[in-house]
């Protein structure tokens, strides 16, 4: 007799997450920053660790970090809600906002979260292709909207992993055209410098969502919140985990956000960083580099599941291979480094590419050097 009953149905074609989390010299495909907190933030935790209560409960809240995001933000407490990472957030809005029955829209290619949060949580995904240069495409999305039952629109701002932002007008005519919530992912905000905050009294419906993740060196810690209007905090904090912020991350965000400004002058080393790769990329036959507004950048080139692989094993070199993603067919997006690792990608690069072009010449033979030709049929 079969032992186990069978889970949700929907979960029969979701495939678990798999981070890649592989074990490499230069990790670029995550979108972390590429240092660890400054050392006068860690010494500054470190004098004070003794004093911490590892024994309590953490304050479901986060009271002391929520009143310094309101703060900064020019909004109440009320407006702030904090999350175990901007992931957890997403989760909670179609907890809340969706479900069975509800519909939300997202503009693929986009962050792969919406769409899996939307199907674990039973919501119905209507998906809005962005056009060839990675828009949003607005008349699509208002015609859509124009019938009155969708329920969220979730957008990225910029846009991971394309790295485009959506002009301001554009999300005003959305917001203008629904009362869904529409939940504008602001998680490269401090490399974009574009944010939706101004729009937030006119439109009680927006919702900004934000992570320490990528700017503020804190992946590894989930720590992300959402500004939004007060009643939308209300909802979420009725289907939120009510311990999900541990005490730890509470703490050290909130001396993190306190110490922000310390931040400032890595976030300008990553831009510059991006337009060295930028141009560095540029300069090779066959890249085309689509523009971008955050930490990361996305590229097409020929065969590009075969340079992931050789960056992989013949360099320990980890991007983000989006090959088999609709639309980002021979995509690859590689984040910012350090200075050392984005000199090391762009050699890298430069080296494979031009042995590819010499096998060109040569015949195939030439590719034998990275041992990948049998399994890539070049
Ligand atoms: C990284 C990211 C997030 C949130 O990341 P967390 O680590 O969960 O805070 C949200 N949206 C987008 C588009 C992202 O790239």
């Amino acid at each position: 007799m079969d032992r186990m009953r069978a889970p949700r149905p929907e979960l029969e074609h979701l495939v678990p997450y798999d981070a890649k989390d592989l074990k490499v010299d230069i990790a670029l495909a995550a979108n972390e920053h590429p240092a660890n907190l400054p050392g006068e933030i860690i010494d500054k935790l470190a004098s004070r660790l003794r004093e911490f209560r590892f024994n309590r409960y953490p304050d479901p809240m986060a009271s002391t970090l929520r009143g310094l995001i309101a703060e900064a933000n020019g909004l109440e407490p009320s407006n702030v809600l904090v999350g175990n990472g901007g992931d957890e957030l997403i989760f909670d809005l179609l907890l809340a906002w969706g479900g069975p029955g509800r519909k939300m829209i997202d503009a693929p290619p986009t962050f792969t979260m919406y769409g899996i949060d939307a199907q674990v949580s039973g919501t119905e995904l209507v998906r809005i292709p962005r056009t060839a240069d990675f828009s949003v495409d607005a008349d699509a999305v208002l015609e859509r909207l124009g019938e009155g039952d969708i329920d969220v629109v979730m957008l990225a701002h910029p846009n991971n992993p394309t790295g485009n932002i959506t002009p301001e007008t554009v999300l005003i005519d959305i917001l203008n055209a629904t009362d869904a919530i529409v939940l504008v992912d602001e998680a490269y905000f401090e490399f974009s410098r574009h944010t939706m905050r101004p729009h937030m009294e006119r439109h009680p419906n927006l919702v900004i969502l934000r992570t320490f993740s990528k700017a503020f060196s804190l992946a590894g810690l989930r720590v992300g919140y959402l500004l939004a209007h007060e009643d939308v905090v209300r909802e979420l904090t009725k289907v939120r985990q009510p311990y999900s912020i541990d005490a730890f991350a509470q703490w050290v965000a909130a001396t993190v956000f306190r110490e922000r400004v310390v931040f400032q002058q890595a976030i300008r080393d990553i831009m510059r960083g991006r337009d060295t790769l930028m141009h560095g990329l540029s300069a090779f036959d066959g890249v085309t580099v689509y523009p971008s507004e955050a930490n990361f950048i996305l590229f097409r080139i020929d065969h590009a599941s075969a340079l992931w692989r050789d960056l992989l094993h013949n360099y320990s070199i980890l991007i983000r291979d989006f090959t088999r993603t609709p639309g980002l067919e021979d995509c690859l997006r590689v984040t910012v480094g350090t200075d050392e690792e984005n000199e090391r990608f762009l050699a890298a690069m430069g080296e494979i590419l031009s042995s590819r072009k010499a096998s060109q010449i040569l015949g195939n033979g030439a590719h034998a050097r990275h041992g990948t030709v049998g399994e890539l049929g070049y």
